[in-house]
């Protein structure tokens, strides 16, 4: 059975069959911890009602019509980020990549409009991570996403992630934006500092570029605010939103400025998905639950327990685990021995985590967590830790 699919996934031996909540159950009725929730996605945990409920109640009455028609749904969703955030505009996609892709082609657009299409390179990021099409494969640095693949899409200049100088140096008349994850995901949970990204914005100013923000897995709540950046105090002219946005059902949008947007006219882009009533019913319930007043408070708090429960493993195992990274409930455990075998102990002790780069295993627990799972996933974590010998190790 496996067999018939491509095997680009190096994928565990284990399949679910229900979720409630946090926890996962495979087939043989075994309950797991989740703490990958889908690499960010299930933000809300399995089954939540409220997304069954706005799901099951769009599907009895429509699927999908076009975007040659207008669409309720989206335009509420819409006003509704719009509202929430710097944006003017929203264009709504299926995934991440082609949401990070439509921001692109706005950044080319806009510099076109106004006469000046030699402005088209972007400013990316050492170990970012912006999906899997051409293009965004392109815009990264790491050869185990490009290999294979040439010729890649012109008009990307990566600079090391953090270091404000070595960006100023490569901003060229060509140069249209920069664009960065304010917490890198797949390149191991690595969180701008605030002053890089109040840096970035000025950056941006002094040479009139586009600052573009990739918040496809640090947005939506994940960080204890609606957006990662909000901690900074600054704002992006785009922004590209994807996986908690939709709870578990395919998503994703690019947020503009109205100025940013301005080539973004009648014919320029579409998608024949993009925008389903489907997918808007659930990102609006989704909203609704991460706009309860208290919710994100309450992400904040209980990150900051689990980062602070990770510390005291860290100090506890300074064998197995190495530093604590992220924030709120976007963590990372950088590891001694390789994450892949402490991904596989932490299942076999019944805690689903993912992995990143730099050997580190990624804490992506849903929104929805109390103390006593942040416990159980510590206990978890602590016999893990307890339980590599100094033989192991060497
Ligand atoms: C997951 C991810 C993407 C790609 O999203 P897909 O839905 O897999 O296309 C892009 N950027 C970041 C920061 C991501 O974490």
């Amino acid at each position: 059975m496996i067999a018939a699919l491509m095997p680009v996934y190096a994928r565990a031996d284990v399949a679910f069959e229900r979720g409630e909540g946090p926890y996962l159950f495979d087939a043989d009725g075994r309950r797991y911890l989740d703490f990958c929730s889908g690499i960010a996605v299930t933000a809300l945990g399995h089954a939540h009602p409220k997304l069954v409920a706005a799901l099951t109640e769009q599907a009895s009455r429509l699927w999908h019509t076009s975007n040659l028609f207008r669409i309720a749904g989206q335009e509420r969703l819409a006003a509704r980020l719009v509202e929430h955030s710097f944006a003017d505009m929203v264009f709504f996609t299926n995934s991440g990549a082609e949401a990070w892709e439509a921001g692109l082609k706005l950044i080319r657009k806009h510099f076109a409009e106004q006469g000046r299409p030699e402005r088209h390179r972007v400013i990316t990021c050492s170990s970012g991570f912006h999906g899997r099409t051409l293009a965004a494969i392109s815009a990264t640095d790491q050869d185990k996403l490009t290999r294979g693949f040439a010729p890649l899409t012109e008009g990307f200049d990566v600079v090391a992630f953090g270091n404000l100088n070595e960006l100023r140096a490569a901003i060229t008349p060509a140069t249209a934006a920069i664009c960065v994850e304010p917490i890198q995901g797949e390149g191991g949970i690595r969180r701008a500092d605030i002053q890089y990204l109040q840096g970035l914005r000025a950056v941006c100013d002094e040479f009139g570029l586009m600052l573009f923000f990739d918040e496809i897995q640090c947005g939506m709540g994940r960080t204890g605010k609606l957006f990662a950046h909000q901690w900074a105090g600054v704002t992006p002219d785009v922004m590209c939103l994807a996986k908690g946005l939709g709870g578990g059902f395919p998503i994703g949008a690019v947020l503009a400025t109205e100025r940013a947007a301005e080539g973004m006219t009648a014919g320029s882009h579409g998608s024949t998905f993009g925008g389903n009533p489907l997918a808007m019913a659930v990102a609006d319930a989704v909203l609704d639950v991460l706009l309860e007043p208290g919710f994100l408070d309450e992400v904040a708090r209980i990150g900051d327990r689990l980062g602070r429960g990770l510390a005291e493993l860290v100090a506890r195992h300074p064998t197995v685990y190495q530093e604590v990274r992220g924030a709120g409930l976007m963590l990372g455990l950088k590891c001694v021995p390789p994450n892949a075998d402490v991904i596989a102990r932490l299942r076999a002790q019944g805690l689903i985590t993912a992995p990143a780069s730099d050997n580190v295993v990624r804490l992506l627990p849903p929104l929805i967590i109390t103390d006593d799972e942040v416990a159980e996933a510590l206990d978890a974590l602590d016999r893990v830790g307890a339980g590599w010998t100094e033989a192991q190790l060497q």
